[in-house]
């Protein structure tokens, strides 16, 4: 596989943290415009935001987050960050994204729900219009924060759906908060026929992978813990979940701390649905191109694989039975020529 063509091939990415993918130089723009110095500048704030390879844990992790929190407090901040994210996935032929976020951390300084709601979608709307990539967002609810918070998000999903969000996530600690603890959460969500994609089995625990299946999730987040289970790998076939693989992301959180140890293969030979994602594109320093090469240098994967891995994108994706149509139309027709 060839970098140009890689990065040239229509791509589609369902996971993806707002957040985690603000440019350094965005942020230095919003410092300026804020009026609000950073601790650092130029490449060493960049090297601040990316989680070093030895991370100790998905805690020190999302750490990284909290740089950059403090300048996403304005609607003019968020809706810049998400058209920035669709210039960037528009560079590497991102055809489709799914765009997640937590409204609930940006509530610091006055903003309402609804405001930040509007800032992003606005942000994707403006994306789209300059550079053809169409979008949606997911909102994450956060397992530190409280039931009332998190049904507020909930709330606020079933509000856009439809509009511009699609689904909904719950993100965070997932080693202190298992994912039990949210089932009245989740049920919230579901019964409201709000697509749910949930982190889970990033931090060792299959059984989360379970109950988030069992509370009617259709995707995982990560899902690396399903491989400890036969049972889970078996739920998780049988229901068709479509696996969010994060690869660079789940090296740095520990997630796995080997190749050998890494899944990748043994879910796709069992048939699990998996697609790749970047997670943060700037706390994880990659690119959905980067990731394709990572995979081609660890396990030789080719275009007609790397197509596969679309299509299943695509079948997962919280979008109408219409866009998935004409998106798995492109992609066959794009990958054609292609041994
Ligand atoms: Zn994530």
């Amino acid at each position: 596989m060839k970098r140009d063509i890689v990065q040239h091939l229509p791509k589609i990415e369902l996971h993806c943290h707002l957040d985690g993918s603000v440019r350094p130089h965005i942020l230095e723009q919003l410092a300026q415009i804020q009026n609000r110095p950073l601790s650092a500048t130029g490449p060493e704030l960049a090297a601040k935001l990316i989680a070093p390879e030895e991370c100790q844990s998905l805690l020190e992790y999302l750490e990284r987050f909290d740089i950059v929190l403090p300048y996403l407090q304005e609607a003019s901040a968020l809706e810049l960050i998400a058209y920035d994210l669709i210039a960037q996935v528009a560079a590497e032929n991102v055809t489709y994204i799914e765009v997640r976020f937590a409204p609930m951390l940006f509530v610091k300084e006055g903003l309402t729900i609804t405001e930040i709601v509007a800032a992003v979608l606005a942000g994707l709307k403006r994306g789209e219009v300059a550079f053809g990539v169409k979008s949606n967002a997911l909102l994450c609810a956060m397992r530190h924060h409280s039931h009332q918070r998190n049904q507020e998000v909930i709330e606020s999903a079933k509000e856009y759906l439809g509009r511009g969000v699609a689904g909904f996530d719950l993100a965070g600690d997932e080693a202190n908060y298992p994912t039990a603890d949210f089932s009245e959460l989740i049920s919230l969500g579901v019964t409201q026929q709000i697509p749910v994609t949930l982190h889970a089995g990033e931090c060792g625990c299959p059984q989360n992978v379970a109950e988030s299946i069992r509370l009617g999730a259709t995707r995982i987040g990560h899902g690396i813990a399903i491989q400890k289970d036969p049972a889970v790998l078996q739920t998780c076939i049988e229901n068709q979940t479509l696996v969010e693989m994060c690869p660079t992301s789940n090296f740095q959180t520990k997630a796995v701390l080997e190749l050998a140890d890494y899944p990748f293969k043994h879910f796709l030979e069992a048939g699990l649905k998996i697609c790749i994602n970047t997670d943060n594109r700037t706390v994880s320093n990659t690119t959905l191109t980067d990731e394709y090469l990572k995979l081609h240098q660890w396990y030789g994967i080719d275009y007609r694989c790397m197509e596969t891995l679309n299509h299943n994108a695509v079948d997962g994706a919280f979008i109408s039975d219409q866009v998935k149509e004409a998106l798995h139309a492109q992609l066959t027709a794009e990958y054609a020529h292609l041994s």
